[in-house]
């Protein structure tokens, strides 16, 4: 039932001005990538000097899952600073887990039962996988939940604070030293000496680039969707759907979640990092041209509330072990992926 539509994804987009400037910065970044080799940063060195003074046990760069890390060890009397270069805020869109994932908070005490069932959004059951015109394979509980990320990181911030926890937002991570004793970590303004740095900085850390240097990704997963209201039928999900044969010279899979004010679909993919690869934005224009045919809808019947998207740069080696001591890679910029992140598949099989 695919329609013959020449919108591109500006104009599907037009009114969400911000989101397609989002777009056009990833699209550079990506592009980046593609024609590497980028130039790397130096941001930390090893010093054989002693620190002074070593005011904290763990300093964490990154505050999406750093709150996390950092409400768990405060609650253990460690001395904890989170630094997030922008607001502590979780987006908009809900993130999907299982509730046995989502279990765990409760059990290292950082949520009760009652405020995890106010941080859950959404929930359905079952939840599809299907390759081509063969039989659906449905599943139940898996990735069935939607968290609303702005209560669980409002909260987790909360507790951190409670606890005494240090949150300094608008402060970005600048560069390191490493020294015997411990870490001394700049944000410009200010040096937190501390006995540990975790690096909760995503797949772009500073620190992760300099680790890599710049070496190419052995693969990248390219994603697109939106959470729209307007579809016909919401009540099911889709963990992994694939229906079209290669085009572009890749395998398009999709998912689809119910959502608090619509339905949220992807399009992800996975291609390597030569320089000719599909653009974000042009996945994104097969995004409109295929979604009649994954759901049964016109986009123009459809309310976009938003649009989501990203890139993510997988490599065989991880999780990343950085040769400093004293400084991990947590979540993304350690290359261990998110559970539900769509670079799992790489993540989990490092064979070639
Ligand atoms: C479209 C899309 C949908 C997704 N959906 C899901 C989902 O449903 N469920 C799920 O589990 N995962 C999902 N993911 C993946 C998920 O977002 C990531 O795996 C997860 O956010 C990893 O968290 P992180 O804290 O490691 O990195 P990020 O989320 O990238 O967070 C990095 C943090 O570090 C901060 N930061 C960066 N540089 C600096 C600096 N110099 N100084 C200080 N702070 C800095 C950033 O502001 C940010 O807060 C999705 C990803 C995308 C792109």
């Amino acid at each position: 039932m695919t329609t013959v539509n020449s919108r591109t994804t500006a104009d599907w987009l037009a009114h969400l001005p911000q989101t397609l400037k989002g777009l056009q910065m990833a699209d550079d970044r990506w592009l980046q990538y593609r024609q590497g080799p980028r130039s790397v940063p130096h941001v930390i060195d090893q010093a054989t000097s002693p620190l002074p003074t070593v005011d904290w046990d763990v300093v964490i760069c990154g505050g999406t899952l750093g709150i996390l890390l950092g409400a768990t060890l405060v609650q253990r009397g460690w001395r904890v600073a989170v630094l997030e270069r922008g607001q502590l805020r979780g987006r908009d869109q809900e993130w999907n887990i299982s509730r046995q994932e989502l279990q765990e908070l409760v059990e290292l005490s950082l949520l009760s039962e009652v405020e995890l069932e106010t941080a859950i959004a959404t929930e359905y059951n079952p939840a599809r996988i299907q390759f081509s015109d063969s039989n659906p394979v449905w599943v139940r509980d898996v990735l069935n939940i939607g968290v609303d990320p702005v209560y669980l990181l409002e909260i987790l911030k909360q507790k951190f604070l409670a606890a005494g926890g240090t949150l300094a937002e608008q402060t970005a991570f600048q560069r390191a030293s490493v020294h015997p004793n411990g870490v001394a970590v700049d944000t410009g303004d200010k040096t937190f000496n501390t006995r540990l740095l975790i690096d909760a900085m995503g797949h772009f850390s500073p620190l992760v680039q300099q680790a890599r240097q710049g070496q190419a990704p052995d693969g990248v997963c390219l994603v697109v969707g939106t959470c729209a209201d307007g579809y016909p039928q919401n009540d099911t999900g889709d963990l992994m759907v694939s229906f079209t044969p290669v085009r572009h010279q890749c395998q398009y899979f999709w998912e689809a979640f119910p959502a608090r004010d619509g339905r949220t679909t992807y399009l992800f993919t996975y291609v390597d990092s030569q320089p000719e690869r599909l653009s974000l934005t042009e996945l994104f224009d097969d995004y409109w041209r295929l979604l009649p045919d994954y759901q049964g809808v016109e986009p123009e019947k459809l309310d976009i509330k938003r649009a989501l998207f990203g890139f993510f740069p997988c490599y065989r080696e991880s999780p990343l072990q950085y040769p400093w001591g004293r400084v991990l890679p947590v979540g993304d910029s350690s290359g261990s992926q998110s559970p539900l992140s769509f670079g799992g598949i790489w993540g989990d099989d490092p064979s070639p």
